[in-house]
């Protein structure tokens, strides 16, 4: 296979919007936990698309899936009603253990999964007792009914559309584009003790990351979401819990979250269509359920039968192929190879989420040098690494990873002590 990356690159530079920087390598084949490039060299994908392709790539029983969907029915809209919708929406009920009256909607992203969320929030505020709403700067006085304040973290990431970014922390993604809907306050990651302060009458809901991917995989602290649970329940407020990245057995389990607590939303997304473009909200019983009504919210693509057919398989592959139990084991594994290896100070995550801290900030120098080494990885910061392979990533696989990595990080940290 031959290539020219630096006309794609010209291509791209002249044709694409700037948004993502300069992407260091055309690819243009992928199987199992390989993709190749344009030069034909593979690379062994230890990111699988940020925690997308659960089953790898060209996995045949999605291809099959995917096929006969478009060959028997591609698109409808929902004016209508597709099997493999409702078989879906059947299954991630099933899946998720949502009880009674529990309810899905269908989207075609992370982002939009919580822009759903966030309207259920504010619908359940409009209805709820309490102080009042409160305006954008946090003082009572709005016109409005009910109660619209909405807590999240520091270091939170919910997605990058308006709603969704409202919920973000990072501020260099809002200032550009305030102002936001709110309003959100983000209080400090992990303290039950602030979130204590937080939740009161004012507060229609909280969303929490059981991990927080984009911060660099950091858990939440054991027994916070319990302590969340409680404390929304008491105030009357809506937990949402954003299962984007964790979700779909990234972490081992279906939920993160699950078996943990109740909420009254899940998000789910990034692996849920093993590559194909889907995400869902998943509203836990009655209660919020009946929050939203005919004409309350909509979607075109949302619940296409090709992206649920898609979706459907990803979840009957894992199930049929045992890769949650295979996740857990395969991480925990690689999480206590990593433990090991010099200049690794900390090594985080659940199943096939994992991150470790070197003790410099060389974090996207490594993944440079681990790309030229045939290794695609990421960094989620300055001294962070994060791995979320497919969920079909074989210790041999791993091993191979672990055997080059020594010596890439000592290459760029010795690159680091002769600059
Ligand atoms: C990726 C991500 C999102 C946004 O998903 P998109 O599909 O990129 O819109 C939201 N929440 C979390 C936790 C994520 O990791």
């Amino acid at each position: 296979m031959s290539g020219n990356p630096d006309l794609w690159n010209e291509r791209y530079k002249q044709s694409l919007l700037g948004v993502f920087g300069t992407p260091q390598r055309v690819l243009v084949r992928g199987s199992g936990c390989s993709v190749w490039d344009d030069a034909g060299n593979e690379y062994l994908d230890l990111l699988g698309g940020i925690a997308v392709n659960a089953l790898g790539h060209a996995h045949p029983a999605l291809i099959g899936a995917i096929t006969a969907q478009l060959e028997t029915l591609g698109h409808i809209s929902n004016f209508f009603i597709s099997p493999p919708q409702v078989r879906l929406a059947e299954k991630l009920l099933s899946i998720t253990n949502a009880p009674d009256g529990s309810k899905v909607f269908f989207t075609n992203s992370g982002t939009e999964a919580n822009e759903a969320a966030f309207k259920l929030a504010r619908k359940h505020g409009r209805n709820a007792d309490g102080e009042g709403a409160v305006n954008a700067d946090g003082k009572p006085g709005s016109s409005v009914p009910g109660r619209n304040r909405i807590i999240a973290l520091e270091g939170a990431f919910h997605g990058r559309t308006m709603g969704a970014l409202a919920l973000t922390a990072k501020e260099a993604y809002k200032a550009p584009f305030e102002p936001l809907p709110g309003p959100v306050t983000h209080i400090p990651f992990g303290d039950i003790a602030a979130l204590e302060e937080a939740v009161d009458e004012t507060v229609a809901a909280v969303f929490l990351e059981p991990i927080q991917g984009e911060a660099g995989v950091r858990p939440l602290p054991d027994g916070y979401l319990k302590a969340a649970r409680q404390l929304t329940t008491d105030a009357g407020a809506l937990l949402i819990i954003d299962e984007v990245q964790t979700g779909i057995g990234r972490t081992g389990s279906w939920l993160c979250s699950g078996g943990e607590v109740v909420p009254d939303a899940v998000t789910l997304a990034k692996g849920l269509g093993g590559g194909i473009p889907i995400g869902a909200m998943v509203t836990f019983g009655e209660a919020p359920s009946s929050l939203m009504a005919a004409g309350d919210h909509g979607t075109t693509f949302g619940g296409n039968p090709v992206a649920t057919a898609a979706a459907l398989t990803t979840l009957e592959t894992i199930e049929s192929e045992g890769l949650l139990e295979h996740a857990a084991k395969l991480g925990t594994w690689l999480r206590s190879r990593l433990e090991s290896l010099d200049h690794v100070v900390q090594v985080r995550g659940a199943g096939l989420l994992i991150a470790f801290d070197l003790d410099a900030p060389v974090a996207a120098k490594l993944v440079t040098t681990a790309l030229e080494h045939g290794f695609i990885v990421n960094s989620p910061g300055p001294a962070t690494i994060r791995l979320a392979p497919p969920l079909i990533l074989t210790q041999q696989q791993g091993d191979r990873f672990l055997a080059a990595l020594p010596q890439l990080i000592d290459q760029v940290i010795d690159q680091k002590e002769n600059s």
